[in-house]
């Protein structure tokens, strides 16, 4: 019986640690996919804004006209958009290293997994020799069981 709760608690142990490192994964999946959603955003806002200048280069030229000042802010803002998904990339490589780590941790944890011990089954009625769980012949004279 307690060969038996033995197998039973390292299974459990390995059930546990397979969890956590379940979780480990959905959250660390969970937080890059919602700073994924950021840049996605962010380069939704940038494409927008390529469109507006675009309409606009059309319109002042259409006037005859050309502002140095639009552009240049424009571009500037596109420049800060730029900058914050590049932050953003490098907070996910942050949150992967950091995961990553916690979860290596976990894997080389081998909660303690002693050899089960095998079940005697008895003793050979021949030899007296112990008989092991699985023996189809005795270890000691070879006596079938
Ligand atoms: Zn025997």
């Amino acid at each position: 019986m307690q060969i038996f709760g033995k197998k039973i608690s390292n299974t459990m142990g390995n059930m546990k640690l397979e969890r956590d490192i379940q979780e480990l994964e959905t959250k660390k999946q969970t937080l890059v996919m919602s700073v994924n959603n950021e840049i996605g955003t962010l380069k939704g806002l940038i494409t927008a804004k390529f469109t507006e200048i675009g309409a606009e280069s059309y319109n002042l030229h259409l006037r005859g006209e050309f502002s140095e000042e639009y552009f240049a802010e424009k571009f500037a803002e596109i420049n800060a958009l730029e900058q914050t998904i590049k932050e953003r990339e490098s907070k996910i490589a942050e949150i992967s290293d950091r995961y990553n780590e916690e979860i290596t941790l976990l894997k080389n944890l081998t909660p303690d997994v002693a050899p089960a011990p095998v079940a005697s089954l008895g003793i050979c009625t021949a030899c007296n020799a112990v008989r092991i769980e699985g023996d189809a012949f005795c270890r000691g004279c070879g006596s079938r069981f």
